[in-house]
Order: C-alpha cells, then sequence, then structure tokens
C-alpha cells in the first residue's frame, strides 16, 4: 500500500490493545451478569468492547429484562464491575504496544489515549508503564464524551486534544465499535488482532488495514508512515 504522509498524531485504544485486559474484563462482567440476573456470555463482551459500561449495562439490561437500565443500576452495577475486575487478576502490557509507542514517538509522532473506559485500575497505570505517552490531558476516557463508541465522539475529541485534523492522524483499535467510530470520524484505521475478534470483522467495521498482533504492527510502522 502508499504510505501515509504527514502524519502527526496516533490515537490509540486502551483495553485490548495497549493491555491484554479484555479476558479480565469479560470475566468481571460475567460476575456482573450471574450477580443481576442478566443474560450475557463472554464472547458478548469482546463484541461489546469500547462501548461505555453505561451503554453495556443499558444493552443487557434490555436484552434480558426488555427494558431500559435506571441511571441508579447503571451506576451500581458499574461500580460492581470495577471492583470485579479490581479483583482479577493482574494486567499484563499488552507485547509489542511499548515498541509501537516508542517507534511512533521516534518520529515525531503524537500518542493520544482514546479509551471507553473509566476504570482507574488501568488508567492508573499509564503512566508507569508509559511513561510520558499519554498524559492527562492527552487522554479521552469514558468521562469526556456522553456518546461512546461507535459513535465518531470519542476519536473526534482525541483529534481535538491532538491539535491535528482527521487526515493527519491514524488510529489503533482492536474492536468492531472502535474501529467504526475512528472511520466516522474520518480518521486511517488500523485495526490489531489481540483477541477472538478476527481481521475480516475489523475490515467490514471501518478498518483500513489489520495486522495480526501489536508486535506485528510495530514492524509494519515503517512501511505504513
Ligand atoms: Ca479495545
Amino acid at each position: 500500500m502508499e504510505k501515509l504522509n504527514g502524519i502527526k498524531a496516533a490515537l490509540i485504544d486502551m483495553d485490548g490493545t495497549l493491555y491484554d485486559s479484555m479476558p479480565n474484563h469479560a470475566r468481571a462482567w460475567m460476575e456482573v451478569c450471574r450477580h443481576a440476573g442478566l443474560k450475557a456470555r463472554e464472547a458478548d463482551f469482546f463484541l461489546l468492547e469500547g462501548s461505555t459500561g453505561a451503554n453495556t449495562i443499558n444493552l443487557l439490561t434490555r436484552r434480558s429484562l426488555g427494558r431500559d437500565a435506571t441511571e441508579a443500576e447503571k451506576a451500581d452495577l458499574y461500580a460492581l464491575k470495577c471492583r470485579y475486575f479490581a479483583a482479577q487478576p493482574p494486567v499484563a502490557v499488552m507485547s509489542g504496544a511499548r515498541r509501537l509507542i516508542d517507534e511512533l514517538h521516534r518520529r515525531g509522532i503524537i500518542t493520544v489515549l482514546v479509551t471507553g473506559s473509566g476504570q482507574n485500575t488501568l488508567l492508573d497505570r499509564l503512566e508507569s508503564d508509559f511513561p510520558g505517552a499519554f498524559p492527562p490531558e492527552r487522554r479521552v476516557t469514558s468521562r469526556n464524551v456522553s456518546r461512546g463508541k461507535p459513535a465518531p465522539d470519542p476519536y473526534q475529541h482525541g483529534l481535538e486534544l491532538a491539535g491535528v485534523s482527521a487526515d493527519r492522524a491514524i488510529a489503533i483499535d482492536n474492536a468492531p465499535l472502535g474501529t467504526q467510530s475512528a472511520r466516522a470520524a474520518g480518521i486511517f484505521t488500523v485495526g490489531v488482532v489481540t483477541g477472538p475478534i478476527e481481521a475480516s470483522d475489523l475490515l467490514t467495521n471501518g478498518a483500513d488495514i489489520v495486522y495480526a498482533s501489536m508486535t506485528e504492527c510495530a514492524d509494519a510502522l515503517p512501511q505504513l508512515l
């Protein structure tokens, strides 16, 4: 493929992209569902990945109980989910993620976090795991946007924080709702396969190119940029 010219910013997803955290999220959500009597399978949470907690709870409630979740239920069940997640075994940095970030910085490309998460368990680790890469003023979390992925809002807000237009940025995300969001914001979208979601699912949901891992993505950067 042709190289992308003049890229100034990389907008990067967190769970399943920077951190190998999706299995823990899925297990924590399953515990919430058992507690609240909501029907779900672990695979659901990989497909819903990138959505805000409130949206996920609303969807599960509609599916199981045929009504919307109340604001109190959204708040209570998300707090419960955060507790269950924090109690899971420690999450590892995704293999290849540090090298990818270093390679971007070496090329003078600034990095911005674009996550649907609002969980401190991982947000609080970013600075020690990726020093200088995602300072608080370059983070989009569930607290900054009301419409989460797949709406364009999170990635659009990321562009604003980076101070660049869509044609000067790339997005890196591992989930269909994330690649949809980035594409809807008009950004060249790099999909990475890091779990059960397949490359074809990312390509049909907005990814312009897909790599089989973060390591492969890091290796391919010189050909892409
Ligand atoms: Ca993700």
